[in-house]
């Protein structure tokens, strides 16, 4: 009990104390991808409200399980983007078997220039799958609790007016995506499966709380608390990892969880990933070993404190590529998403590889 009570109070220190701290939002640099036609408005340059034959063309792909009454939403966004000039949204909803990707693919096919994925951070993740690598924008509309990735580059997440404003209006900024390859214990040893996160990956007791969390409560609470209840649970058994950072050499940890981060702020204006740019290029991890009751308020001083170096109980690294070869399995979570355990994991950034509607 003295425990958990040290625990509670912990965590509300460090709602109290973190501060919300506004992301540096860099213009994204001119630089950086092939040339395709130009987008934004088209040719003409500003529109004519009943002439104007060719109306920009949006897809929404809802995820339905997240409101209570989908017609209402449907009617709300397509007023919205039809009082901007824009045509009505081509709406798809997702599915179990197809959490975004193929309604996506259809939606670029079809020849929007807009993607706004609307539901979760899962949702997110998925839609914006079928997005890397091309000039197809993605607009972040909030629907979930976390909605990280808005959070993390400065977008509205708590009106979806502000947000659809934002995406039908805003300018492109193209960020990092990040990749994990990772072989699963039930698959042959050397075969590798390719998984992609936009915001934060986690290896061990944050994953593992976040896959045995019920859905209600992650909706309640967002995937975000899990992995700051995870990353400070006393009791939770401490891993070893080999660690190799880009061409370095090989070095070994025992830590309680590993997160490796494309942007790195939380819920409630924890920045655990305090030096994580969304577009520089570079993936930001954190190892964290907390050793008992003063192990772990130590852990936490230096979260909250920003401190970055010289601690072996918080480490953080930054660089393009962290392999990682664990001494057993570990439960595996990406953007909140568990994707099952993994014993050998190799994250790697694609620079600039997605374009996001920002303001
Ligand atoms: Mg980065």
């Amino acid at each position: 009990m003295n425990d958990l009570s040290l625990y509670l109070g912990l965590l509300s220190c460090l709602a109290v104390a973190a501060t919300v701290v506004g992301v540096t939002v860099t213009a994204g640099g001119p630089e950086g991808r092939p040339s395709s036609p130009a987008e934004g408005t088209g040719s003409g340059g500003g529109f004519d409200d009943e002439a104007a034959p060719p109306r920009r063309r949006l897809a929404v792909i809802v995820n339905p399980t997240k409101f209570a009454d989908v017609a209402e939403v449907h009617a709300q966004v397509t007023q919205i983007a039809t009082r901007h000039g824009w045509a009505p949204p081509l709406w798809m909803e997702t599915t179990i078997e197809d959490p975004g990707t193929g309604q996506a693919r259809r939606a670029i096919a079809e020849g929007v220039e807009l993607v706004c994925p609307l539901g979760g951070d899962g949702t997110v993740r998925s839609v914006a799958a079928a997005l890397i690598g091309t000039q197809t924008a993605l607009g972040l509309l909030p629907a979930g609790t976390g909605n990280l990735l808005a959070r993390n580059l400065g977008l509205p997440i708590d009106d979806l007016e502000d947000a659809l404003v934002t995406a039908l209006a805003g300018t492109d900024r193209r960020i990092d995506v990040g990749t994990l390859q990772v072989a699963h214990p039930d698959d042959t040893q050397d075969e590798l499966k390719d998984y992609f996160f936009l915001v934060m990956a986690g290896v061990g007791f944050d994953a593992a709380v976040m896959s045995e969390a019920n859905e209600d409560l992650k909706a309640r609470v967002g995937w975000p608390a899990y992995i700051v209840s995870g990353l400070f649970n006393l009791n939770s058994p401490r891993f070893g990892a080999d660690i190799c950072l880009d061409d370095g050499p090989a070095f070994h940890r025992r830590v309680r969880s590993a997160v490796i981060g494309n942007v790195g702020k939380l819920q409630g204006g924890v920045e655990l990933l305090p030096d994580a740019v969304a577009d520089d290029g570079a993936l930001d991890a954190v190892f964290i070993a907390p050793k008992g009751i003063i192990g772990w308020a130590a852990v936490a001083a230096r979260i909250l404190t920003k401190t970055r170096a010289g601690h072996n109980r918080v480490e953080h690294h930054q660089c393009r590529r962290i392999e990682l070869k664990l001494g057993k399995e570990e439960p595996v979570q990406l953007d909140g998403d568990p994707v099952g355990p993994g014993g050998h994991l190799i994250f790697q950034v694609l620079p600039r590889q997605l374009t996001v509607r920002v303001p």
